[in-house]
């Protein structure tokens, strides 16, 4: 199950994210605009601070660690440098079902890879950190699928469907569109009143 974040962050509709990913940084910025675009009730936020950010996001040339108030987490054994992918850690709290942290890797050693490309890679990983979202979670279809490719200077769904374009644009999968409303349900929205009755403003 998704993991939520903290009922106080959860009110504020925002995550913070500090940016620290060099070369990638740029494409950061980029992602963070697109998935506030994506119909989510939860945007990304720039922190300057890194000890104040809810996400931090690195570029990792090779094995590397991060610490987070005493805890470590450090690229996976199975984390390629060269390969376009992410992997985003989420710290959790021991007594509580919450989000404390996340921290994101990205691969620094890929070489070339095009804008479109980070975008989709940096993406999934704000899906994975925002929605509290471990590798079980994984669509079978659009941006949060488990596996995809390069084509077309972007990156497509490894088993999509026929006539499926290549992303960005992003896709999100009815999936986790759900997931993601159930861990960020949004501000209840007032209900507008009119002449003939009540309209629920969607
Ligand atoms: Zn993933």
């Amino acid at each position: 199950m998704p993991i939520p974040w903290p009922k106080r962050i959860r009110d504020t509709g925002q995550l913070t994210v500090f940016n620290d990913a060099g070369v990638w940084a740029d494409s950061v910025d980029a992602a963070m605009k697109t998935f506030n675009s994506l119909p989510f009730s939860v945007q990304l936020v720039a922190e300057e601070k890194e000890t104040s950010a809810n996400i931090v996001v690195l570029l990792a040339n090779g094995p590397q660690t991060y610490t987070h108030e005493g805890t470590t987490a450090q690229t996976g054994a199975k984390f390629k440098f060269d390969e376009l992918h992410g992997q985003t850690s989420l710290f959790q709290s021991s007594r509580r079902n919450e989000m404390l942290f996340a921290v994101t890797f990205l691969p620094g050693k890929v070489p070339n890879p095009t804008h479109g490309q980070k975008e989709v890679i940096i993406v999934h990983e704000f899906i994975h950190a925002s929605g509290g979202m471990g590798n079980d979670e994984h669509d079978s279809i659009g941006i949060f699928v488990g596996y995809m490719q390069t084509a077309d200077g972007g990156m497509i769904e490894y088993l999509h469907d026929e006539g499926a374009q290549p992303m960005p644009p992003i896709r999100v999968g009815p999936r986790t569109l759900t997931k993601m409303q159930t861990v960020w349900p949004g501000v209840q929205r007032p209900m507008h009143h009119s002449a003939r009755g009540t309209i629920r403003v969607a």
